[in-house]
């Protein structure tokens, strides 16, 4: 593969599309030479939502520590907050918000591709968590949220997008939102002649 043609996938979350950034994100890729390949608006299903999120264990409990490294680091009581001290309960729990809340809206997807489209787009989104996140990055310019709060009110973090992690991540994410025939191919002027 030629490496203009690393492809990435960005879905705007509900919050992202109801706090009207859905050019904002935009144009924050395209301002960065990468190129909108696929775009649209729609409704997800919840079982969309399910299979889009990964199963495994490994990533439930991952999901699960960065609540329980957040509590740790400003004192909070995991048990008291959310019931458990496991990590994969936690992950669970916050697994089952996500579906939730992801079909609480229409969502944007698109496949972005440039250089090292996935890490590039990832850097242009921020650190998962707002508050951990980067000024300049989208998250970090357009959101706060923490797992302090958003475990309370039994909500996912709401961080305006997802953006796939690796690019196996994003072959697996891209087939799984577009078919072959929804992604184009054209010449971004100044990006590739
Ligand atoms: P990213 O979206 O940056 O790839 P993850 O794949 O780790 O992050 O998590 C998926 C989404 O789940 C996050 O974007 C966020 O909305 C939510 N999330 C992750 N961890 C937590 C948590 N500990 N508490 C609440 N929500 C979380």
């Amino acid at each position: 593969m030629h490496p203009k043609e690393e492809k990435t996938f960005v879905l705007v979350k509900p919050d992202g599309v109801r706090k009207g950034l859905i050019g904002e994100i935009i144009t924050r890729f395209e301002r960065r030479d990468m190129k909108i390949v696929a775009l649209e608006m729609f409704m997800p299903t919840k079982d969309q939502i399910n299979d889009h999120y990964p199963k495994d264990e490994a990533w439930i409990r991952r999901v699960g520590q960065k609540t329980f490294g957040t509590y740790e680091k400003y004192g909070y009581d995991p048990v008291q907050e959310i019931g458990t001290d496991d990590d994969l309960k936690a992950g669970s729990m916050v697994r089952e918000w996500l579906v939730d809340f992801m079909t609480s809206a229409p969502l944007v997807r698109m496949v972005v591709q440039g250089i090292h489209a996935v890490d590039m787009v990832r850097k242009i989104a921020g650190e998962t968590m707002p508050y951990k996140a980067d000024m300049g990055t989208i998250r970090g310019d357009f959101s706060n949220d923490s797992p302090l709060l958003a475990n309370k009110e039994q909500r996912p973090v709401l961080n305006i997008l997802h953006a796939s992690e690796t690019p196996e991540e994003a072959a697996h994410e891209i087939k799984h939102w577009f078919g072959e025939s929804e992604i184009y191919d054209y010449k971004r002027f100044g990006v590739d002649n």
